[in-house]
């Protein structure tokens, strides 16, 4: 992703794409601190933007830093970059991070804060498996506890076991990875909400450890004006049997079906297609 035309705005400026570059002894590469939004924009108008621009400000916050930018700065930072690259349906990444500075322990009170903005072009996160259903491997490592690190940041330490868990699901022909939580209860996947549908209801698990999605929100949003009823709860491993169909969301993903999770089937059913073609119809509308 270095080499290619465009612009990237960075602190304040934008700047050529190949030369938007940091330090290597910049806090963040060697202790993640690091925090990031994913955002998409349909038809020139970013999906929950400022949601997006909030969710950094508070990731930023739980691990120690501010954003020395507003909110309305950063949306307005956002368009500009979209504008810049002359793109109209985009994907948008905010990265906010502890730069070099002149100290190189563990505390970063003395590194400067920056922020960086890119939007490129970036299709279906799950290509094929989009809508034939995704197949999904479960991790053998667990979502953490609270008590170990920031659960609701996103946060770049938190992507150390996603990446380590999607790479061993790509081992075995899978597209991502569920992870069950420090409890053994069913999580998310590495970059992507769950739900699952039974009998006509949707479960999904509670987001108190993990990252509560704004596509997870607003697809629960979605269910409830189409009274649906849905089931926020803990979901055990051993109940993924009796589920009939599943669905990832995420901003990247949006609404994916999954067919398989390990040995599990799931079809992908009237109720997963509507919600996926409602949440496209949402958020082209
Ligand atoms: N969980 C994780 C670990 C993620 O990286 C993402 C993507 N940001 C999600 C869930 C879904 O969040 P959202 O719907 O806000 O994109």
């Amino acid at each position: 992703y270095d080499d290619r035309d465009g612009m990237i705005w960075m602190d304040g400026a934008l700047v050529d794409w190949r030369s938007a570059n940091v330090h290597l002894l910049s806090h963040a590469m060697h202790y993640a601190s690091s925090v990031f939004e994913g955002e998409r924009a349909y038809n020139g108008k970013i999906f929950e933007s400022r949601k997006h621009s909030e969710r950094l400000h508070y990731s930023a916050n739980c691990i120690d830093f501010e954003i020395p930018w507003t909110v309305d700065e950063i949306e307005a930072a956002k368009y500009e970059v979209m504008k810049a690259n002359n793109l109209t349906d985009a994907y948008i990444r905010a990265i906010a991070w502890r730069g070099a500075g002149d100290d190189m322990g563990v505390s970063s009170a003395r590194n400067p804060v920056r922020l960086a903005i890119a939007a490129w072009e970036w299709g279906s996160y799950y290509g094929d498996a989009k809508m034939k259903g995704a197949k999904l491997d479960i991790s053998k490592w667990k979502r953490p506890s609270p008590e170990t690190i920031p659960v609701h940041a996103k946060a770049a330490g938190l992507y150390m076991i996603c990446t380590t868990s999607k790479h061993a699901a790509e081992a075995k022909g899978c597209s991502d990875a569920l992870f069950m939580d420090y409890r053994n209860y069913v999580a998310e996947a590495t970059g992507a909400n769950i739900f699952f549908v039974k009998d006509g209801e949707v479960h999904t698990p509670t987001a108190d450890v993990f990252l509560n999605g704004i596509t997870r929100q607003t697809v629960i949003g979605m269910l409830q004006e189409k009274q649906i009823k849905v089931h926020e709860r803990h979901i055990m491993p051993e109940e993924l049997e009796s589920f009939e169909q599943c669905w990832l969301t995420g901003t990247a993903a949006e609404v994916t079906p999954v067919g398989q999770i390990a040995d599990y089937n799931f079809e992908v059913g009237a109720l997963t297609r509507d919600i996926a073609q409602s949440y496209e119809d949402l958020v082209r509308a």
